[in-house]
């Protein structure tokens, strides 16, 4: 069969999936969890508790802060201890609710059986209230909330829904995780957002470097016969998981700059964001769980993890479960190599969408001394967005934030590519995100 994938730029890492094999183990709960206010994109969530408080998981804790923002829930029962300030990965302050765990009693009407519950409601509304009261946010990166990214403007029409399961990040193992231990209720989460989106297709997108997730989901898709459905492979390309990027290689449609994939007729979500949408409207369970996988080159096979971890559990606490911070880590990452956020504070809580804990050496983090431009164009070459990232890199070390603007740095990505591809070892990202930055001021 055709595989697809986006046209322009892109490049092929190795994908050092490492953690591939490792089943999902479930975390034991720790003494303690704090639960961020700050788990999606949009306004801070409000706390709803007080200080002794006692709670259920899958309790509210903090109410939705304004239109985009996202309920939240404890992850645990237990006692609230304390509200405020404290440090996430990157050393920011945010407000975080301290719950000291007593047992695991969750909060009436959340089923936790495994069995399947694949009839799909009808009632829009109801589900979509459902998803929002759940708390579920975008599992792929961004955290957006789910339910008004299911909810587009009446006026736009969605045609397809695209299950991005494509994990094109190097050593990331979570989504592929899921895709082949819990096929069934992504499946019958994607025909959830069916019914929201108006019954449009569904493809479910893999990269081919992930076989048996590919056949779990086309075994599950045949079982549970939804309409107007289907599993597409994908030819393995990085940045593929970028929206932009994964509607161009299944739909061939590109998105203009600043507009949203609906404006071509499409909605992305991730496969976590699937599971999260069949467990918040089939079994009423809130969004505080969710995969992470724990993985680098300075880690031995038996030490590398795809976890189940409750969101407010700490970052020290899996990574001591895990077998401890490896000596000869020189850099500690949440997310891929690419686009991953370089964790400054390992006690910092998790997050619904904290995607990993990796490792890499001093070698794997190497990189040669910066030399001058020899405009051989791998950079621009290799960019997904079709911008010039050696001009870019050049108005950003002249300061000329008008002419970065007239050279479209806000449509950057910050996927790396340039970066990966540029010889000269040039601090492309860096400069181009600090760049950004400055441009979205003016
Ligand atoms: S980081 Fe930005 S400039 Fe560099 S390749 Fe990606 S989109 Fe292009
Ligand atoms: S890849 Fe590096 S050396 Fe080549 S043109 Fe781009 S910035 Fe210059």
């Amino acid at each position: 069969m055709r595989k697809l994938t986006f046209p322009m730029g892109g490049v092929h890492p190795d994908d050092t999936k490492y953690a591939r094999d490792c089943a999902i183990e479930v975390l034991p709960l720790p003494p303690v969890v704090y639960v961020s206010v700050s788990q999606h994109l949009g306004a801070p969530a409000v706390p709803c508790v007080a200080v002794g408080d006692k709670v259920k998981a899958g309790q509210v804790v903090a109410e939705p802060g304004g239109f985009i923002s996202a309920y939240v829930h404890s992850p645990v029962s237990g006692t609230v201890k304390s509200i405020g300030p404290r440090k996430d990965i990157a050393g920011r302050p945010v407000t975080h609710i301290e719950i000291v765990v007593e047992g695991d009693e969750w909060a009436e009407g959340i089923d936790l059986s495994p069995e399947l519950v694949p009839e799909i409601p009808t009632d829009r509304a109801a589900v979509l209230e459902k998803i929002k009261a759940a708390g579920v946010v975008g599992l792929g990166g961004a955290t957006f909330p789910t339910h008004v990214k299911l909810n587009p403007p009446p006026e736009s029409k969605a045609e397809c829904l695209i299950i991005d399961g494509a994990e094109c990040e190097p050593y990331l193992t979570s989504d592929y995780r899921i895709m082949v231990e819990r096929p069934d209720e992504i499946v019958v989460g994607a025909a959830i957002m069916q019914m929201v989106l108006g019954g449009c297709r569904a493809v479910l997108a893999v990269e081919d470097n992930k076989p048996e997730a590919i056949e779990a989901l086309r075994a599950s898709v045949a079982r549970l016969g939804y309409a107007n459905m289907e599993v597409a492979p994908l030819k393995c390309k990085y940045p593929q998981g970028s929206e932009k990027q994964l509607i161009d290689a299944v739909l061939g449609r590109q998105t203009k700059p600043g507009a949203l994939p609906i404006s071509v007729g499409a909605v992305v979500q991730n496969a976590g964001t699937a599971l999260a949408v069949y467990e918040a409207v089939q079994k009423n369970k809130p969004l505080v769980t969710n995969v992470l996988t724990v993985t680098g080159d300075c880690l031995s096979g038996e030490k590398m993890h795809n976890y189940l971890f409750r969101a407010g559990m700490t970052l020290s606490y899996i990574a001591e479960y895990a077998g401890g911070v490896p000596a000869d880590a020189a850099k500690i990452v949440s997310g891929g190599p690419m686009m991953g956020k370089p964790i400054a504070n390992l006690d910092a809580a998790t997050v619904k969408g904290s995607p990993a804990i990796l490792y890499l050496s001093e070698e794997a983090t190497r990189r040669g001394k910066e030399g001058p431009c020899i405009r051989c164009g791998r950079c621009a070459d290799a960019c997904p967005m079709g911008l010039e990232p050696f001009l870019l890199n050049r108005l950003a070390k002249a300061g000329d934030i008008e002419a970065l603007k007239e050279n479209e740095v806000l449509n950057c990505i910050e996927c790396g590519c340039c970066l990966y591809s540029c010889p000269a070892y040039i601090p492309l990202l860096d400069r181009i995100r600090t760049a950004k930055v400055l441009a979205k001021k003016r």
